[in-house]
């Protein structure tokens, strides 16, 4: 396995509330923020990208202007990163939030030298925001900011373990691919990652690692090539 010296990680924001659907699970978090602790203590730079799913999402609301909801998404992502940014000082790591527009003392600006600058000083840095814009998720955020920025992966921890052939949850004869091309993914409509997220890693050769997030260390495993998931190549 190639070192890794960059790394963006994706949390869905359902994951971070676990069994209550919404809001936090800290023990959920916590346990998060110490294997992010241990991988930065290894050298490696993180990144973390959170979406709003235990707060809302723009697609589910259809009683109000989509451009609207996914404002109302976006802000979810921003206060999700809030939230697990000052679980991750409280156990002493270094963090940093920057958004694709002006949220005032609350975050601060997107650029790519200041990400960068953060994580040369060993800072984990969120993205929070997504992109910014409507129509857009924060899958396509999360591989926008790991292509601009070079990431050697994105890691994308799920609440299932893996990339399947069919939906585990309706068949239960689905298979688990331990490995597969983007191409794959991306002909197959896996739908692991939305379909515009897909193109832009098979365009930009951006692998990703798949797992799940409640399988124990999983995150530190995915990095060492000890993955119970499903390894996208490029
Ligand atoms: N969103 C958006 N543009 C972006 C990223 C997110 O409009 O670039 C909004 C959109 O409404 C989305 C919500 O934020 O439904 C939450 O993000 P996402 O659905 O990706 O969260 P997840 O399902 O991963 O928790």
């Amino acid at each position: 396995m190639k070192s890794l010296n960059r790394v963006i990680l994706k949390l869905s924001g359902e994951a971070l509330s676990g069994d209550k659907k919404s809001g936090y699970d800290d023990v959920i978090i916590e346990n998060i923020s110490k294997q992010v602790k241990e991988i930065i203590s290894k050298g490696i730079q993180v990144g973390i990208v959170i979406g709003g799913g235990n707060y809302w999402r723009g697609r589910s609301n259809n009683n109000i202007d989509r451009t609207k909801a996914d404002q109302i998404g976006m802000l979810a992502t921003i206060m999700n990163c809030i939230y697990v940014s000052e679980i991750f000082r409280s156990v002493g790591i270094m963090t940093n939030i920057l958004t694709p527009f002006e949220c005032g003392s609350m975050t601060k600006l997107f650029s790519k030298d200041r990400a960068n600058k953060y994580f040369e000083k060993g800072m984990v840095v969120f993205f929070a925001g997504g992109t910014g814009h409507p129509y857009f998720s924060t899958d396509t955020g999360i591989v926008l900011r790991a292509i601009e920025l070079d990431a050697d992966t994105i890691l994308l921890a799920k609440a299932i373990d893996g990339i399947y052939d069919s939906d585990p949850k309706i068949n239960p004869n689905a298979k688990k691919y331990k490995e597969i091309s983007i191409q794959e993914v991306v002909e197959k409509k896996l739908g692991v990652i939305d379909m515009t997220a897909s193109v832009m890693c098979m365009e930009n050769k951006m692998p990703l690692i798949v797992f799940g997030l409640n399988e124990e260390n999983s995150i530190v495993n995915a990095l060492s090539g000890k993955i119970s998931g499903t390894v996208v190549t490029v």
